[in-house]
């Protein structure tokens, strides 16, 4: 398959290079973030290898921008020190897999097979609903052409809600579907993020989207219903 490499250090992109040359995949190698979101535009490949230390950018924004810009070639990024952080930021950047530095060629390899045989690579769909729309790929959410700015917490609700526009969801499907542990305490949280996720997208906005059934949960109202 074809594979792109995205390292500014030559001799760690030449061993990389080589070694997945000897795997049977073609390889190509851009020394910094602007190259590599370039060429990964201008040519389909099976799989990217992102370093984390890039110049220009770095391998969390081009990535980013990768995503953004409508490329879903399965990202293995690759990470100097096992930082849980970083590991988080580069799954939050949208890349599907990382190694840490010091890693080995057949592990690389092994690694980039797994993903490139993945099937669920096609883009998730944006979700919308009248004038609200949500990238879950991107995590970008809009009202109209305003941006919204949301926390993660909010952001997965609001996904929540435009799943099931329309249909009343309990607070315990919210809690179960949005709260991904156990949630020990009463169903308050719920209560508390609507009202959170309504100042952002409602409020602001002269909206009432957001309905309350009472004795029964939340809906997100449904435009054909209006
Ligand atoms: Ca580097």
């Amino acid at each position: 398959m074809r594979v792109l490499v995205v390292e500014d250090e030559t001799r760690m992109a030449r061993i990389v290079k080589r070694g997945l040359e000897e795997e049977g995949h073609a390889v190509d190698v851009a020394a910094d973030g602007p190259e590599g979101l370039w060429m990964a535009t201008e040519n389909a490949y099976a799989a990217i290898v992102l370093d984390v230390m890039l110049p220009g950018f770095d391998g969390f924004e081009l990535c980013r921008r990768l995503r953004a810009a409508g490329i879903w070639a399965p990202v293995l990024m690759l990470t100097a020190r096992d930082a849980v952080g970083d590991r988080v930021r580069g799954l939050d950047a949208g890349a599907d897999d990382y190694l840490v530095k010091p890693f080995s060629l057949l592990e690389l390899a092994a690694r980039l097979r797994a993903l490139a045989r993945r099937d669920d690579r096609a883009r998730p769909a944006v979700l919308s609903e009248g004038d609200l729309k949500l990238d879950p790929a991107t995590k970008q959410a809009w009202r109209g052409s305003t941006e919204l700015q949301l926390s993660p917490k909010e952001f997965a609700l609001l996904e929540l809600f435009l799943r099931h526009a329309g249909t009343v969801l309990t607070r315990s499907q919210i809690l179960d579907a949005a709260w991904d542990f156990a949630y020990d305490g009463t169903s308050n949280v719920v209560d508390q993020y609507v009202t959170y996720l309504r100042r952002k997208i409602d409020v602001p906005f002269r909206r009432h989207d957001i309905e309350t059934v009472r004795g029964m949960g939340y809906r997100l109202r449904h435009t054909e219903q209006v």
